[in-house]
């Protein structure tokens, strides 16, 4: 098994929810990790309200834990920003060794609906976040990696992407092209020393599935798991960090479901 040990780690979305598990877990192997997120800005709901700094908050957490971590805020739709938070890295710790593209969303709409049908904005804002961002990324940091001869770098993706889902053409389309994506990525990299690969979550505890009514989660969407029980963060942020420290794998699309049946 190879050492993460002093490795930069850079994982966008890492303020909170899934990356933050795997923002810690990779800090817990010795990584340098460069936390990611958005911005706060005015709630939605109440725009005298400022969003959580959910960049500050992870920082001082992990640095009281004794892991050396950065805070970059970033949106990763914007190419000025992913340029900013690779040059803030470069300068603080000599580039990123590990990219993890994590950031996500949903925008979740039938095909066809009489009342809200998914539009071209919902397409183009799941796009943008998921799909594009991991181009942004991904190429950004190539060229240090091929210098190096070394590289490592997984993309969330979902079992979405592998089997569809109702009312997720935009989410699917995403999830399913971030994999293609890594594997040319895997093999365009492989005599450089890179791996790339994804990891497909299934409906995993974070803010965003337990938001989902109780009924619909026990009726409807546990059945689909063989397990029948949501995966836990840090179960993802454990197949993550075994992807880095394997220089054999590469392209593949690893799927942490508890048994998605599809
Ligand atoms: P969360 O919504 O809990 O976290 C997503 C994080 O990404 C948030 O910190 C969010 O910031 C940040 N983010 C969103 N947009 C941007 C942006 N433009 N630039 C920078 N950061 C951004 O989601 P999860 O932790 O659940 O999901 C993480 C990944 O896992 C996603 O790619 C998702 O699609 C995937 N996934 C999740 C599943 C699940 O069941 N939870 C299942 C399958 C895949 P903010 O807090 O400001 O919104």
């Amino acid at each position: 098994m190879e050492t993460l040990q002093d490795k930069v780690a850079l994982v966008t979305g890492s303020g909170r929810g899934i990356g933050k598990e795997i923002a810690r877990a990779l800090a817990a192997k010795g990584c340098k990790v460069v936390i990611v997120d958005l911005k706060p800005g005015p709630k939605k709901d109440n725009p005298d309200e400022l969003t959580p700094d959910t960049v500050k908050e992870t920082v001082e957490e992990f640095t009281a834990a004794g892991y050396q971590a950065f805070g970059q805020y970033c949106d990763v739709t914007k190419s000025a920003d992913v340029e900013a938070m690779m040059k803030a890295t470069k300068e603080k710790w000599g580039g990123v060794d590990v990219l993890v593209n994590n950031a996500g969303i949903t925008r979740d709409a039938m095909l066809v609906s009489s009342k809200n049908p998914l539009t071209e904005a919902m397409w183009d804002a799941v796009y943008e976040t998921n799909g594009k961002s991991a181009f942004r990324c991904t190429q950004a940091v190539l060229p240090g990696m091929y210098e190096k001869g070394y590289g490592r770098i997984v993309t969330i993706s979902s079992i979405i992407g592998k089997h569809g889902g109702i009312g997720q053409a935009n989410y699917a389309f995403t999830k399913a092209g971030v994999w293609g994506m890594m594997m040319t990525v895997a093999k365009e990299g492989a005599k450089k020393g890179v791996t790339a690969n994804c990891v497909a979550p299934g409906f995993t505890r974070t803010p965003m599935v337990e938001a989902i009514d109780s009924k619909i989660l026990n009726e409807k969407i546990l059945p689909q798991v063989s397990m029948g029980r949501l995966v836990e963060p840090v179960e993802i942020a454990h197949a993550v960090v075994f992807l880095c420290e394997n220089g054999a794998i590469t392209g593949q699309n690893v799927e942490v479901s508890c048994g998605y049946l599809g």
